[in-house]
């Protein structure tokens, strides 16, 4: 049994910490973030903290990954127009601040201009 902390998104899994959630099956789940940097911006996260970031992820687990990112097209299309932009952030100097690996997907423009405030995505 592990006795690291458990990550805010295993705290959201737990239900120990609200969240908008929006999709959840057996390995996922999928919330609006926090602190939104486009129209739609949700988390489509692994429900296990055992990947901390995306190659991890790819190496261990490809399927997982795959699924995360048909349901991040599927969320897009249901939530917004479909057409969708898919960051990992992985390492602190990319912007990562949970190590728990999760996929942002950012939709809809209120320009139009198909921009986002990336601020804290970490590329300014
Ligand atoms: P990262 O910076 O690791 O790529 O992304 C972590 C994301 O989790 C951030 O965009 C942040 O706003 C979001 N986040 C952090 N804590 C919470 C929380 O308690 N609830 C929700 N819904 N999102 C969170």
């Amino acid at each position: 049994m592990s006795t690291t902390e458990p990550t805010v998104f295993e705290l959201i899994v737990a239900r120990t910490i609200p969240a908008e959630i929006v999709f959840e099956n057996e390995r996922l789940i999928a919330f609006r973030d926090i602190a939104p940097k486009a129209p739609l911006h949700l988390l489509v996260v692994p429900k296990s903290s055992e990947y901390t970031n995306v190659a991890a992820l790819a190496e261990g687990d490809p399927y997982l990954l795959a699924e995360i990112v048909t349901t991040a097209a599927e969320l897009a299309a249901e939530h917004s127009n479909g057409e969708y932009r898919l960051i990992f952030n992985s390492g602190e100097s990319a912007g990562q601040t949970v190590f728990h690996v999760h996929a942002h997907v950012l939709s809809g423009s209120s320009h139009g201009s198909g921009t986002f405030d990336e601020s804290s995505l970490g590329f300014e």
